[in-house]
């Protein structure tokens, strides 16, 4: 059956059909209740017919009613992203702050008519890629003058339209998942090999509105790096930029479409840097008596000049919990010991020997490698047993998180980045912060690495504790909280790939120069006047003055 065949969950992460019988959830919450202490419950699923959904506020624009719907499914699967809130929201069945129409564009023309529409009628215009936000992205939220909500979906602009294979590079639709893309891409013996982990259910235009952290760990981390070009469609016409390698003409124009967040414009197509498949494929993996010295490790890789595609630092109960073997029983709170996972690919050349350097830094900081490397060519997979136990839990954790939510425990991940002077005293304090606002002090805190730089790494942390009925929203909250103030006081960003949206507003707003915040609303008072596009996303919703 095609993914596109296959029904998504309206509530909860992915396809429909792999939400849990009965007898499994029970076997997952006494696992997990064993982990924190608890008894989970199991709680029903919400049904689609019974969902808390008021009527639209506001009539469909006749100027866009071909191609769009109020109808009640399409309304509450664009109600919210994949965030932890947001699946509790949506497994408790309310949906109160559905949109009131969903538009599905078939192309540029139809996309201004809804921006156009929206202006005429007083609507707010939310670009919805595949819905995956963690931060409220796609949560509209109205003040003034605004009278409702317009959800445009791109997934009528889904195709690769272009590829040149003499550069390198593809031309691709916005609204194209990640498989499909991919799919599109193969047929030219090319691919983009940008992997987030939401890949399946995310889009290009979505990846580029959020500056999206791909599976990469070093060199091409970001979306950014892989975007030549971009057109967007704002109220005010087109903004599209020019297909180059490199330019050092002024600020760059598609800097300030990345990361725009739906803020300034719709995001309709971009030519992107592909690369043939990889053939050669070296990795190993190293474990640790210490996590910090497995982190020096992670520094002294990153700081080689070697370009590892997997440098993913793992503390020991974040390998326990997923999977990955340890050569050593963690230690009790499983924070001391980690595992490095390396890789490194080529579809030029064989990777031994960059591996083999990097292999050694690791050993040099009293790391071992019990299995030694492992090497790999043509198509197969290239990771050793360690590895590939870390993607295929990595690939099943969003799952595994919704059917936590329905057991009410509350499960979630926050990502930063930070100078490495910074790492062991902001780990501390994040350590200290999140432990502290847990109910009763129970549930657990893990911690790696997703991608490293020559100046810090990105580490990303998970938390899982006891919900009570009726109050997880505010428990992980308060660990929300309590986790991003202690990032922001420890110099570190409120997101590494997550993205802003409304979420992270109140730290964002801190983070940034007040007169970026200034140059960033003129920016969208030129490209949309009147505030329509996604309220509340990055700037306060009556940003231009005019809603
Ligand atoms: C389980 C899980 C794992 C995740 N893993 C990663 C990860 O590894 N790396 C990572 O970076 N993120 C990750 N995310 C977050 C999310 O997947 C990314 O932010 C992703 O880029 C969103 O893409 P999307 O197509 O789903 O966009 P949406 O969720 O639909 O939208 C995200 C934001 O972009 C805007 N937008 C969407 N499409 C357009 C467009 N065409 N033009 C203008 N604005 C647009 C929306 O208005 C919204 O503000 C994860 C999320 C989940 C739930």
């Amino acid at each position: 059956m095609s993914s596109i065949q296959r029904a998504r969950s309206f509530w909860g992460w992915g396809f429909a059909d792999r939400f849990p019988d009965d007898d499994a959830r029970r076997a997952i919450g006494a696992h997990v209740g064993a982990l924190l202490g608890c008894t989970p419950e199991l709680r029903a699923p919400p049904s689609l017919d019974a969902v808390k959904m008021g009527p639209p506020r506001a009539a469909v624009p006749a100027d866009i009613a071909a191609f769009a719907t109020q109808g009640r499914e399409e309304r509450a699967r664009h109600a919210y992203g994949r965030s932890y809130r947001d699946v509790a929201r949506g497994f408790a069945g309310d949906f109160a702050t559905a949109p009131d129409v969903v538009a599905i564009p078939r192309d540029e023309a139809e996309l201004a008519r809804v921006l156009a529409a929206c202006e005429k009628e007083a609507l707010a215009a939310v670009p919805y890629g595949g819905g995956t936000s963690v931060v409220g992205g796609v949560e509209a939220e109205i003040s003034g003058a605004l009278r409702g909500v317009v959800s445009i979906d791109m997934r009528a602009m889904g195709k690769v339209l272009e590829v040149d294979a003499v550069s390198r590079a593809a031309r691709i639709q916005a609204g194209a998942l990640g498989p499909s893309l991919e799919k599109e891409l193969a047929a030219h013996a090319m691919t983009l090999r940008h992997y987030p982990q939401s890949f399946e259910f995310s889009t290009l235009g979505g990846w580029i509105a959020t500056r999206a952290g791909g599976h990469f760990a070093t060199l091409y981390t970001h979306i950014d790096d892989l975007v030549e070009s971009v057109r967007m469609v704002t109220p005010r016409g087109l903004f599209a930029t020019r297909r180059l390698p490199a330019s050092g003409a002024g600020p760059s124009p598609e800097r300030l479409v990345l990361g725009s967040e739906g803020i300034l414009g719709v995001v309709t197509e971009a030519w992107v840097r592909v690369r043939p498949r990889p053939k050669w494929r070296s990795s190993a993996s190293v474990t640790f008596d210490d996590f910090f010295a497995g982190a020096r490790a992670a520094r002294a890789v990153a700081q080689s000049g070697l370009h590892p595609s997997n440098c993913r630092l793992l503390d020991g109960l974040e390998a326990t919990l997923n999977g990955v073997p340890l050569d050593a029983p963690p230690e009790a709170d499983g924070v001391r010991s980690g595992v490095l996972l390396l890789g490194f690919e080529s579809a030029d050349h064989p990777v031994r020997e960059p591996l083999g350097r990097a292999l050694a830094l690791a050993l040099a900081e009293g790391g071992r490698c019990p299995k030694g490397p492992r090497h790999k060519e043509e198509e197969a997979r290239g990771g050793d047993d360690t590895s590939e136990a870390w993607r295929q839990a990595f690939l099943e954790a969003p799952y595994l998180q919704s059917t936590l939510v329905s057991l009410g425990v509350i499960a979630d991940t926050f990502e930063t980045a930070c100078t490495w002077d910074g790492f062991e005293a902001l780990h501390a304090a994040v350590a200290a912060a999140v432990k502290g606002a847990m109910p009763g002090g129970r549930g657990v805190l893990t911690c790696r690495f997703s991608h490293v730089y020559p100046d810090g790494p990105a580490p990303y942390f998970t938390f899982v504790v006891p919900g009570k009925a009726g109050e997880e929203i505010e428990r992980w909250w308060a660990i929300k909280r309590a986790a991003s103030d202690a990032l922001s006081a420890g110099g570190a960003t409120i997101t590494h790939h997550h993205a802003v949206g409304r979420t992270h507003r109140p730290w964002y707003d801190r983070e940034r120069p007040d007169l970026f915040a200034e140059a960033l609303r003129a920016a969208k008072r030129a490209m949309d006047p009147q505030g329509i596009l996604n309220p509340g996303v990055l700037l306060d919703p009556d940003a231009t003055g005019c809603s």
